[in-house]
């Protein structure tokens, strides 16, 4: 398991590690890796997403996640600034694919009401988690680039399962029951609770959560305290900022999605050794598709090897 607690924070504990047993990988700025792969290099210059980067000053060297075999101790700021994929704090490292942001198929497969029922396959799964309305349907339907894929998760009777999509056939995407509905009776949403909790903590092929929270509004507590169990769990997580294009007016207090974000790290920063990766997205621009897909690639293609 991490040894978060009892390392320097110069140490970089990779939250890119799998439930896999002895998953744990210590990833240190000193760890000498092959170069990137031309293709990566080449991807990473010329990804585009509809809006442009929303977070655009150099991110300091300990808010970027640093995926594990990944020197980034010699590059230089402008090197490095162009292997960070855009709106997030992600470096680019050589287990992404330049085709990983590729989606050609994906299917809906099972809905499973405990872990002992998830699909027995083995293949390496990314689960999506979020508060009620946070955009996850949307974000599922903007990933696979599919309208209604996500109406499936939303049918009566799957809202409270674990719901698996295959994507090119070689992956999963999961999707959670959404948390804190304010109208759900208290012994469903506690029920919820104990049930995903436990396919986080016991599910073997769970590479990575991926933690959804609203840009558009300040930080909420449930969404800290999310983010906080997973912490204290070692559970692998992502942060999925949505609604990036949600603009407030100022005079209203409305604050712009990237003070939220800021806002929300800061909030979660004493839960981690090291940050968390995070992409901000919106699935009315797309903003961030492409992002959290080769993300996704890396951390798969990582989980493969490993
Ligand atoms: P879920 O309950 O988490 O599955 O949320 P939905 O995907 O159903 O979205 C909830 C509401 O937020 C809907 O009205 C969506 O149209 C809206 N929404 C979702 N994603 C975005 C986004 O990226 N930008 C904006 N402006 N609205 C969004």
């Amino acid at each position: 398991m991490f040894l978060s607690h009892r390392l320097p924070r110069i140490h970089l504990i990779s939250h890119f590690t799998c439930p896999k047993p002895k998953r744990l990988l210590l990833i240190t700025s000193t760890i000498v890796s092959k170069p990137i792969p031309a293709s990566i290099s080449h991807f990473s210059a010329t990804i585009d997403t509809p809006s442009k980067p929303q977070v655009t000053a150099p991110l300091p060297l300990e808010t970027l996640f640093v995926p594990p075999d990944t020197d980034v101790s010699s590059l230089e700021i402008s090197s490095l600034g162009a292997r960070i994929l855009k709106g997030s704090n992600i470096v680019l490292s050589k287990y992404a694919a330049g085709d990983g942001t590729e989606v050609v198929n994906s299917e809906f497969v099972k809905s499973s009401v405990t872990t002992e029922d998830c699909p027995s396959d083995g293949i390496p799964e990314f689960a999506l988690v979020g508060r009620s309305n946070v955009g996850k349907s949307s974000l599922l339907n903007s990933l696979v680039r599919r309208k209604r894929l996500a109406l499936t998760s939303k049918k009566p009777g799957k809202t409270q399962c674990i719901n698996h999509f295959r994507i090119n056939d070689s992956w999963y995407l999961v999707d959670l029951p959404g948390y804190g509905y304010a109208a759900a009776p208290h012994e469903i949403r506690t029920d919820w609770d104990k049930f995903t909790k436990d396919y986080f903590l016991n599910r073997p092929t769970l590479v990575s959560v991926f933690l959804l929270i609203d840009a558009s509004i300040p930080a909420k507590k449930i969404d800290l305290d999310y983010a906080s169990w997973l912490g204290q769990n070692q559970i692998p997580m992502t942060l999925i900022f949505t609604k990036c294009d949600k603009r407030k007016k100022k005079r209203n207090g409305g604050r712009r999605p990237e003070e939220n974000v800021q806002e929300f790290q800061e909030l979660i920063r004493n839960f981690f050794q090291t940050a968390p990766p995070w992409i901000m997205t919106s699935s009315v621009t797309n903003q961030g598709r492409e992002e959290i897909l080769l993300h996704m690639s890396q951390l798969r293609n990582y989980w493969l090897k490993h």
